[in-house]
């Protein structure tokens, strides 16, 4: 059992903001022990904090991409909402999770990467997305790879307002061999920002994890949640099944698909506890419908199955999935199709 909830105030939180000083006047031993000194519970409260002790407040995730968003984000919420991949721009939606952790509730927006390489509509869409995002927030952490920084990351950076707080997320910490090799590019990174925090971490380390939300917990408001506690996802089932979909499309046909492929969920039916679910893979292209098949049909047929089972997973039923594979510029003649049985 916990001890009676506290009341947090602006003035009495722990690892209020006040209290240390700027990222800037710190050496990089006191900043590197600092961060990983926070510990945090994750264990949910048993009952809800009484509404004037309540704490919740937006999150945005941003960064190029590649640099472990979705990682983090699914770390985060503790189970998969965002899908990750080895190819970058593989998500496309905006993607909110969404956990409590004793009095705060953390409302996380993931956020597609900028697009530096090409003008297209689609681009220009996402970007928009992003700044949309980050100047309607209370806490933006910027996530790069530790120790780098290029022009696709000062792209990003460019787009954040001065009056959010922003958090430096050095990611991929674990790939870092040698601590003092971060010094001079901390301090290059100071100059381009007002950091008010800089976290060294892995999002693929639940422990760093964790000290995350110690870290973000006091930037956010004090004010009554806007989801219940179990909360993780406001998404829809339909929109869940689109993206395992696309999950698995891109994970199992590694780098060739360009990412313009895109899921639709034709139908999505409900009896009982079963669900029929019908999804149609659109591509540019006939050699593209042809990798996605692959030999035999193959490929398509795991796919099929591979998001089946996940589907399952997330809905605790049986799931009948069908899906469709069609060449954008002529639906008529595309006849490839798999179905996967939720009984086997
Ligand atoms: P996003 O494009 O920013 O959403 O990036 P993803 O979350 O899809 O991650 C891109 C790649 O980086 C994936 O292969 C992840 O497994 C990997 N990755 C993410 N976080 C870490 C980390 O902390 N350490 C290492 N070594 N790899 C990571
Ligand atoms: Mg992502």
């Amino acid at each position: 059992m916990t001890s009676a909830p506290k009341k947090p105030s602006a003035d009495q939180t722990p690892n209020e903001p006040a209290e240390s000083p700027p990222v800037q006047e710190q050496s990089l031993d006191e900043m590197l022990a600092k961060a990983f000194s926070v510990r945090t519970s994750t264990t949910p409260a048993a009952d809800a904090p009484p509404v004037e002790s309540q704490r919740c407040g937006l999150i945005a995730i941003v960064g190029k991409p590649n640099v472990g968003k979705s990682t983090l984000l699914n770390a985060l919420v503790g189970q998969k909402i965002s899908i990750t991949s080895r190819k970058a721009q593989t998500t496309r939606h905006r993607i909110t999770g969404m956990r409590t952790v004793k009095e705060t509730q953390f409302v996380f927006v993931d956020t597609p990467g900028f697009q530096t390489r090409h003008g297209n509509a689609l681009n220009r869409s996402l970007n928009r997305t992003v700044v949309g995002t980050v100047n309607d927030v209370d806490l933006i952490v910027f996530v790069v790879e530790a120790g780098q920084f290029n022009l696709a990351d000062a792209k990003v950076l460019a787009l954040l307002p001065e009056k959010t707080p922003a958090i430096l997320l050095a990611n991929k910490f674990d790939l870092i061999h040698r601590r003092a090799e971060i010094a001079p590019w901390l301090r290059d990174m100071q100059e381009r920002h007002n950091f008010a925090e800089f976290v060294p971490m892995s999002a693929n380390n639940a422990k760093d994890v964790d000290r995350l939300f110690g870290i973000c917990e006091k930037y956010l408001p004090m004010q009554p949640w806007m989801y219940g506690a179990e909360e993780l996802t406001d998404r829809s089932d339909r929109f869940m099944a689109a993206e395992i979909i696309r999950e698995k499309l891109f994970r199992l046909t590694g780098d060739e698909l360009p990412y313009t492929s895109t899921v639709i969920i034709d139908k999505y039916e409900e009896e009982g506890n079963l669900r029929k679910v019908a999804a149609t893979i659109v591509v540019e292209r006939d050699g593209h419908k042809g990798m996605i098949i692959g030999e035999k049909g193959e490929k398509l047929k795991r796919i099929g199955t591979e998001a089946r089972h996940e589907l399952e997973t997330l809905t605790g039923g049986k799931v009948f999935l069908e899906i469709w594979v069609k060449v954008r510029s002529g639906w008529a003649d595309d006849e490839a199709r798999v179905k996967t049985f939720g009984y086997e």
